[in-house]
């Protein structure tokens, strides 16, 4: 798929409020600083339409992207944060929650996993929970540049292998690279398949 326009239309915490109509919605979620925006830039090629970690407050909004009039790319709250109050977890977790379960567009969602780390408790508790609830999702591995040689690969195995003990049925996966552009056309072309 060839990305023709891609716009930010809305940001806000309530899925009642997110925009109206029937075009499909492809969600992105993971945790803080997993390089979700550099994933949603690299596959638009907007350099800086999902802003990065360092933009203050963005983290708690469901932005609404447009693209090629055709479909929504939507960005998550990221989860699990060390750092933030019960309080602003729970909100967090509601706003995800709701639009997760709530949101009948939304088509698939790809859960974000930085390719360098073990399987986190946190990421696999929440991959358990939406395989409980049917909802539709693909992984994608991020930073594979960060890892020489093989090494991307193999981490990935080992992530799976894991899943594989939780899992009948792996979902599918991609590895990627904001920063050396890797992963775009197979994520693009998994939207185009599913998008018919
Ligand atoms: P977010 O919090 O998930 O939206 O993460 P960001 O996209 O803001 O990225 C967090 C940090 O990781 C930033 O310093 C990015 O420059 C860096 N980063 C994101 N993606 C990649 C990547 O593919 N390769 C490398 N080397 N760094 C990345």
């Amino acid at each position: 798929m060839e990305i023709l326009s891609a716009e930010f239309v809305i940001s806000n915490t309530k899925v009642d409020k997110c925009p109206q109509g029937n075009l499909p919605e492809y969600a992105f979620i993971g945790r803080s600083n997993v390089g979700k925006s550099s994933l949603i830039n690299m596959l638009t090629k907007r350099p800086k339409l999902a802003m990065t970690s360092s933009t203050p407050g963005k983290t708690l909004l469901i932005n609404h992207f447009l693209v090629n009039n055709e479909w929504y790319l939507v960005d998550l709250p990221g989860y699990g944060f060390a750092l933030r109050g019960k309080k602003q977890v729970d909100k967090i977790q509601k706003i995800i929650e709701d639009y997760i379960l709530g949101r009948e567009q939304m088509t698939n969602l790809f859960v974000l996993i930085d390719c360098r780390l073990e399987p986190q408790k946190i990421d696999l508790e929440f991959m358990e929970w939406l395989g409980e609830n049917g909802v539709p999702f693909a992984i994608i591995f991020t930073k594979a540049d960060k890892l020489s040689g093989g090494k991307a690969k193999d981490n990935v195995n080992k992530y799976l292998k894991k899943l594989s003990e939780q899992w009948e049925e792996l979902p599918p996966y991609f590895l990627s690279s904001s920063e050396k552009k890797l992963g775009r056309k197979e994520i693009l072309d998994y939207i185009e398949s599913i998008n018919r």
